[in-house]
């Protein structure tokens, strides 16, 4: 029988673990301190831990930490990890260092089978989903590798957010997402406020609904275009969950969370969604949000981050700061996202870690995408 990687239990199911050979919850609770919040992989060092669970656990358990497979720092203070998850593939998390905050950017799964137009992630195709541990644990990874380096003190916190916008789509991942998010939240692991917490999806319309049960923290929804026909181009995924189905979603995640707000995300690409226009169509599009938009969204700009093979470009800084005003004129709170990390490869959507890809996603991409040069050819 293969040793449970502990990484992979949230408190309950390792309580429920423990009890199965015979050990009460408050042991499962010390354990799960030790392990998340002391950073502790030796159960050997596990002091205050009786001797008998110690010794029991050590034929039983492991906590299997990811392999680091290199590091590379920004001149902006932004820090990429590579980890290997086997196969043939890798995954990549990023640390992005603010005045107030310290931001662990995570990923879900090694590719992604959405195959959005202007994402690197995206071409390379889809390999698997990634476990609970190897979530987790790249959040294990990173606040204890920078405390230890930062010399910080017992107690003392690196990462106060966490944002489910690495490589892969979270919501075709939920059931290791899961687990993975409440580890985040509790208070006996990292202590994270739900608010701080973020799920980005490009638009898995039940699974935002199941979230909003199972665990409600923040959510970011991709959102890229205003009708229907561009967003078919741009997120495949939006040929079987088109718009309507997503802002009803949208619509009922706020009815079940009243004070929250959700953000849309949207990639400024050239002449392709960023008009005036266009604009004014996002704002009819959440004109039917629950509430009214000014409480119940947020628009974050995202300046298109270019790679190898997209052909695509960013919309040019005035067009963007342009888009953003007639949102804003709208009542909409609208951000332009600060691109950081880019010397290397490390901002949205330039994340590519490596992926034996077992899917047909190549070649879907690779087909010409008529409507975007279509668009793209009567662009200012
Ligand atoms: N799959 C999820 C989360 C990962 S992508 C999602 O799509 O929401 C995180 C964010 O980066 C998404 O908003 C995505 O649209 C954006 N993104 C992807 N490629 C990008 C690129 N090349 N430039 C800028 N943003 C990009
Ligand atoms: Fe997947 Fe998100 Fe990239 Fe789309 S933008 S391909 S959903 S990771």
């Amino acid at each position: 029988m293969s040793a449970v990687n502990l990484l992979d239990l949230d408190l309950d199911a390792l309580a429920a673990w423990c009890g199965e050979f015979g050990e009460k919850r408050y042991r499962a609770v010390q354990l799960f301190r030790w392990i998340h919040q002391k950073g502790e992989s030796e159960f050997a060092r596990m002091s205050d831990l009786a001797k008998s669970l110690r010794d029991k656990l050590s034929g039983l358990a492991v906590v299997r930490p990811l392999t680091l497979l290199s590091e590379q720092a920004s001149a902006d203070g932004t820090i990429k990890w590579l980890f290997d998850v086997g196969g043939g593939n890798a995954v990549e998390t990023v640390f992005i260092p603010e005045a107030d905050r310290g931001t662990l950017c995570v990923s879900s799964q090694a590719g992604c089978a959405v195959g959005c137009r202007f994402c690197s992630t995206g071409h390379q195709g889809f390999s698997r989903n990634l476990s609970t541990g190897e979530i987790i644990g790249q959040l294990w990874y990173a606040e204890h590798h920078l405390r230890q380096r930062l010399k910080l003190a017992t107690g003392e916190r690196v990462i106060s957010n966490v944002v489910m916008m690495g490589m892969g789509e979270p919501l075709q991942n939920y059931h290791a997402l899961v687990p993975a998010l409440r580890m985040m939240l509790d208070d006996h692991g990292y202590g994270l406020s739900r608010r701080r917490v973020t799920v980005s999806t490009s638009g898995m319309v039940r699974m935002i609904d199941r979230l909003s049960v199972d665990c409600p923290v923040a959510l970011a929804v991709s959102l890229h275009a205003p009708t229907d026909a561009l967003r078919d181009q741009l997120v495949p995924l939006n040929r079987k969950h088109p718009l309507d189905a997503l802002m009803q979603a949208c619509h009922d995640y706020l009815a079940s969370a009243p004070r929250d707000f959700i953000t849309f995300e949207y990639c400024m690409l050239d002449g392709v969604n960023d008009s005036a226009d266009q604009a004014r169509e996002l704002v009819a599009l959440v004109s039917g949000l629950r509430g009214s938009p000014r409480v119940s969204c947020k628009f974050n700009l995202i300046p298109f981050n270019p790679f190898p093979a997209s052909g695509l470009t960013c919309s040019p800084r005035d067009r963007v700061l342009a888009f953003a005003k007639v949102l804003q004129d709208a009542g909409i709170v609208t951000t332009v996202r600060k691109t950081r990390g880019e010397d290397i490869d490390a901002a949205c959507g330039q994340l590519a870690g490596e992926v034996q890809d077992r899917t047909r996603a190549q070649l879907r991409l690779t087909r010409p995408v008529i409507r975007i040069e279509a668009a793209s050819s009567v662009a200012p």
